[in-house]
């Protein structure tokens, strides 16, 4: 049975069940002024997630401001009132969050945004191939033959790219194609963890560092 309620960071699932395995509370001092000092219960939980069963620690106040104590907490986990009573605080690890880049175009931004809010909910498959349509997409702005394979467009950037980031680009593509090939097995969230990061690096060299120099550049002249 479960106590709480809350995204999961290790399986993606949103509003997962948690069980409260083990819990303790503790007393946040804060600085009010004139030496004065105020003392605030926190519980601090470790808890396990009923969708993957991963653990994660999670800190609680009380809703009401009421003082609580051992008894009230063992109480509200066995009559079921724990959720209405306690609210999260924090939470460990926390959620990968989605990655934003500036200077993209609006087609690019969208199937990044697909691709990241795949990678977040631990999507491997899906997450792949949007990272790869992203880079499909970029290099068309770039200026490649549209009726050129991705592989061939990408090594047509090698004049103007580093060529580390044209390795890295190359692996997108490969995780890419497995992610949408039938005959190949599924790209692992390890490999999908690598595409992004280098989609991400490349976005960023490209697009958004160049627009971020000459809003500098502008900024300078005007001086
Ligand atoms: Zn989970």
């Amino acid at each position: 049975m479960s106590n709480f309620s809350h995204n999961c960071p290790h399986c993606g699932t949103k509003k997962s069940g948690f069980r409260i395995l083990a819990n303790e509370i503790l007393l946040k001092e804060s600085y009010i002024g004139s030496g004065r000092t105020t003392q605030k219960q926190i519980l601090a939980c470790f808890c396990k997630c009923t969708t993957c069963s991963e653990v994660c620690i999670a800190r609680f106040q009380i809703k009401d401001s009421t003082d609580f104590n051992q008894n009230f907490i063992e109480a509200a986990l066995h009559n079921g009132s724990f959720a209405r009573l306690f609210q999260v605080t924090s939470f460990i690890p926390q959620p990968e969050s989605i990655a934003v880049i500036e200077g993209i175009s609006e087609r690019v931004r969208s199937s990044l945004e697909n691709a990241e809010q795949c990678f977040v909910a631990k999507l491997a498959p899906p997450a792949g191939a949007m990272y790869r349509t992203a880079l499909e997409r970029a290099t068309l702005e770039l200026g490649c033959n549209p009726k050129d394979p991705l592989f061939k467009r990408i090594q047509s950037l090698s004049s103007s790219l580093p060529e580390t980031l044209i390795k890295l680009l190359d692996n997108v593509r490969i995780f890419g194609n497995q992610s949408v090939h039938g005959n190949d097995d599924d790209p692992s969230l390890e490999d999908i963890t690598r595409a992004r990061e280098f989609a991400l690096l490349f976005l960023t060299y490209t697009f958004e560092l160049p627009e971020k120099i000459a809003a500098v550049e502008k900024r300078l002249s005007r001086d």
